[in-house]
């Protein structure tokens, strides 16, 4: 039997019948389903370790199409300073609720770094969590291939936009003819200034976390892009 070997976060455990479950992780390869078989194994620890949130190394095979899971070589608990800390908590939530829509999917290599980067630095002592919610958004929009339009009107093409109209269900910022028949959110040009920003630095993004408050308002306004272009609704 030919072993693989992967790492990451579990995500979910779902059962497929009383004896055995489907989980689904996380790693930087992207979100993949893994058979977890009780009854092959015919033991019960490997379900204290397969659990939601905690991170594997295991070894798996395959059979036809599904990955079954056949041993694992370490696992740790979530960083308890994630889990005791409110914010980085919800943060954590959020980046797995995201990234669970993926659903199985392979990432491409900076969309599933950027999980385990963000991850790491939710455990730092001392993070602006809010600020790295904002780097993680911006990040993820770009890797995701789906960042906002900051040089053209996202509406007409042309190349004079107004940095104070952002668009989110019409894709990036908007000229000041196309807002007067279209939504859009007043945002300063200090988004756009981030925005460009991550275009041409993204590695440098999450050290610079410590955005300050006249850019973490606009975090909504991102999130709710994020909501219309990728999970598909405002
Ligand atoms: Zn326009």
């Amino acid at each position: 039997m030919d072993l693989l070997s992967a790492k990451g976060l579990v995500i979910s455990r779902n059962p497929v019948n009383e004896v055995d479950a489907m989980i689904r992780v996380i790693s930087r390869q992207g979100v993949t389903g893994f058979f977890l078989p009780r009854g092959f194994l015919a033991s019960s620890r490997f379900l204290g370790i397969f659990q939601p949130l905690h991170w594997v190394d295991f070894l798996f095979s395959k059979r036809l199409d599904l990955r079954v899971i056949y041993d694992y070589t370490e696992y740790k608990k979530c960083d308890p300073g994630i889990l005791d800390n409110a914010e980085a908590r919800e943060l954590l939530f959020d980046l797995v609720r995201t990234y669970s829509r993926l659903q199985d999917a392979k990432l491409p290599d900076d969309l599933g770094g950027l999980f385990t980067d963000v991850y790491d630095n939710l455990a730092k002592q001392g993070q602006n969590i809010r600020g790295l919610r904002l780097s993680f958004l911006m990040l993820f929009l770009l890797y995701e291939g789906i960042f906002p339009a900051l040089k053209r009107c996202a509406i007409c093409g042309r190349t004079h936009i107004d940095t104070n109209y952002f668009s989110p269900q019409n894709g990036g910022y908007i000229c000041k003819e196309c807002s007067i028949e279209n939504q859009y959110s007043h945002t300063g040009k200090i988004l756009w200034k981030a925005l460009n920003y991550t275009l041409k630095n993204p590695e440098g993004i999450l050290e610079k976390s410590n955005w300050n408050d006249d850019i973490l308002r606009y975090t909504k306004v991102l999130t709710k892009y994020l909501n219309y272009h990728f999970i598909g609704g405002l």
